[in-house]
């Protein structure tokens, strides 16, 4: 893969001739991002994304973004993927089955950007609108042959090197049934400071260098915005301050809008626009950040399609008339966005699997 663009840059190169054998031509350096965000909207499809824009005045902050690519999201045994092998093949650069947490197809462990990135000395953070044992926040940070493991998923958690965390999922920590272990003790054994994040009683996080945070945020799933969730931009907003804070080697966030998907597969129209115009405006807050700094590279992408969700004929954009296809998710190209230094990599059309590989072409040394 890397070879063939290699030979195709080479072959565009302006100066190039096949007669001046003293001409190397290298590819255009890339610029080396200080921090990534990863944002993944699970199921956020193009009409997902389109029926927010037309329900948001026509306009997303996913406009805002110079570089768009498309990806392929099947995974290794299914063209239809789920979240699982979505996000192993985002975290780990490999095609898997799906129900795969972090787990090749002959069911093999994986080094995921969290292992790797905290290896080279970055701090490292999830936050999800789902539980952190859930498919995608999971396959950042756990092995498991199947993402219904929830209880053996989050025994990960406290050895992961995650520096902060913030979801749902409690329960699997400390009201365990396949054992009788306190996962939250095994946490702060490990130096995490626990607890459940209120957005009405914003925890105290500044100046604590060093610590590690675990927020937990519903003793299942969290509820929808539609039915009063309000953590999601305060706990980004949170993280954020937490990751920049005195921090020389740069962090790794993943950020899950993890409930367009459930919209979906609910086959409920407002259900899924207002979790996408939410998450959008956490893509606004990070990308207001990124253009700050400078030095932040900020993706965005979802694993699947969800629903099969189409915007039917007699639709305006004040009251989209929706129509599905199905309960479950599809399989098509996924639209990917990119800003910052190393953007320029995330265009095109490529599989979900080369997401893990532009991340870490962007961090190696020499750009
Ligand atoms: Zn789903």
């Amino acid at each position: 893969m890397l070879f063939l663009v290699t030979v195709c840059m080479a072959f565009a190169a302006p100066s190039f001739s096949v007669s001046d054998t003293s001409i190397v031509a290298d590819p255009i350096p890339v610029k080396k991002p200080k921090n990534i965000v990863l944002l993944i909207g699970d199921g956020m499809g193009l009409t997902q994304i389109s029926a927010g824009l037309y329900s948001n005045n026509n306009h997303l902050n996913l406009e805002r973004f110079p570089v768009i690519g498309l990806h392929k999201s099947y995974a290794w045994d299914d063209l239809v993927t789920d979240s699982a092998a979505g996000a192993t093949a985002f975290a780990s650069g490999v095609k898997t089955y799906n129900a795969a947490i972090g787990v090749d197809k002959d069911t093999m462990a994986v080094p995921t950007l969290v292992e790797i990135l905290e290896g080279r000395g970055y701090k490292t953070g999830i936050v999800a609108t789902c539980s952190v044992t859930h498919a995608t926040p999971a396959s950042f940070f756990a092995h498991a042959a199947s993402r219904r493991l929830y209880e053996e998923i989050a025994t990960f958690l406290p050895k992961s090197g995650v520096d902060i965390f913030v979801g749902g999922g409690k329960k699997y920590f400390n009201q365990r049934t396949i054992d009788n272990r306190n996962i939250i003790a095994e946490l702060e054994a490990e130096g995490y400071t626990v607890n459940d994040f209120d957005a009405a009683n914003l925890p105290e996080i500044s100046g604590t260098s060093g610590k590690k945070f675990g927020f937990f945020t519903a003793d299942e799933e969290p509820v929808s915005l539609l039915n009063g969730r309000d953590y999601f931009i305060p706990a980004v907003e949170i993280t954020h301050q937490f990751l920049t804070e005195a921090n020389e080697n740069g962090y790794f966030l993943m950020i899950e809008g993890s409930q367009i998907d459930w919209g979906g597969h609910a086959n409920e129209s407002d259900y899924i626009i207002s979790e996408m115009i939410e998450f959008d405006q956490v893509i606004g807050k990070v990308l207001d950040w990124a253009e700050k700094d400078g030095e932040t590279l900020v993706v965005v992408t979802a694993d699947h399609e969800t629903g099969g969700y189409a915007i039917n004929p007699g639709s305006t954009m004040e009251k989209i008339i929706p129509a599905f296809t199905t309960k479950s998710h599809t399989a098509a190209l996924i639209p990917v966005f990119a800003y910052g230094p190393g953007a320029e990599l995330f265009s095109g059309i490529f599989e979900n699997t080369a997401i893990f590989h532009k991340i870490l072409e962007t961090l190696k040394d020499g750009n």
